[in-house]
């Protein structure tokens, strides 16, 4: 069965560690894609101040030399919070017959549990957790998800013979890099280059004046 990756984030600005991690996991499982969706309205995040448009056009820069990521903005077409139980549940009946991956960093994985309706999460998609750099080099299972975890080298074939179920883990970690840490320092001098973003992403985001100080 073909298996898709499913990228959601902030995004806020895209940058290196998402484009590393997305080529690491392409690399992995062999998705034949994985689609890239902004999160219109953060559930678990304060409304960022750049608008879902702005970051949803930077994501389309910065991927558009990959084919297999696409971006995906089903997202921004939807009012309220954006919960991924709602994006899985319209990806399902898009792509009735692949597997579907849901990736996210580590850091999301240790939140999951406050997730709307997180343990319904698997009913629909295969789960695979990256490491991050700065976070503990151990990644954790939540007791929910026991027996559910397979091993990285078995991962491809095992997530391509079911259609959702099943959890693994990519010790790999992607360069340690966080939006968080790049909107500061272009708050902090607009006019320095930050080279952890593509740049065509830091072009945009001079063209737009965005996140500078007001
Ligand atoms: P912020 O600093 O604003 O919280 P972020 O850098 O974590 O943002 P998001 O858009 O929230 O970026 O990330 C989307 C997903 O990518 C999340 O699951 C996050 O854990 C993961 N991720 C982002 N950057 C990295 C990284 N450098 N290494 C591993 N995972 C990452």
């Amino acid at each position: 069965m073909e298996v898709i990756g499913i990228f959601g984030g902030t995004f806020n600005p895209i940058h290196k560690g998402h484009l590393v991690l997305a080529e690491t996991v392409l690399d992995t499982l062999h998705c034949t894609q994985i689609r890239v969706i902004p999160a219109a309205v953060p559930p678990h995040k304060e409304t960022p101040a750049v608008t879902a448009q702005h970051r949803a056009e930077m994501v389309k820069l910065a991927i558009q030399d990959q084919p297999k990521l696409v971006l995906d903005t089903c997202e921004l077409d939807r009012q309220g919070p954006s919960y991924t139980i709602e994006t899985l549940h319209l990806l399902r009946t898009r792509f009735p017959d692949q597997a579907l991956c849901l990736i996210m960093g580590q850091d999301s994985y240790a939140k999951l549990p406050t997730w709307h309706r997180w343990l319904e999460l698997l009913n629909y998609c295969h789960l695979l957790v990256v490491h991050r750099a700065d976070k503990e080099k151990t990644l954790t299972l939540h007791p929910q998800h026991e027996g559910k975890l397979v091993d990285i080298a078995t991962a491809p074939q095992a997530f391509a013979a079911q259609a959702n179920g099943l959890i693994s883990f990519l010790t790999q970690a992607p360069p340690d890099i966080s939006s968080t840490r790049i909107r500061e320092q272009l708050s902090q001098n607009g006019e320095m280059t930050i080279t952890d973003i593509p740049p065509r992403v830091w072009q945009y985001i001079k063209e737009n004046r965005l996140y500078q100080k007001t």
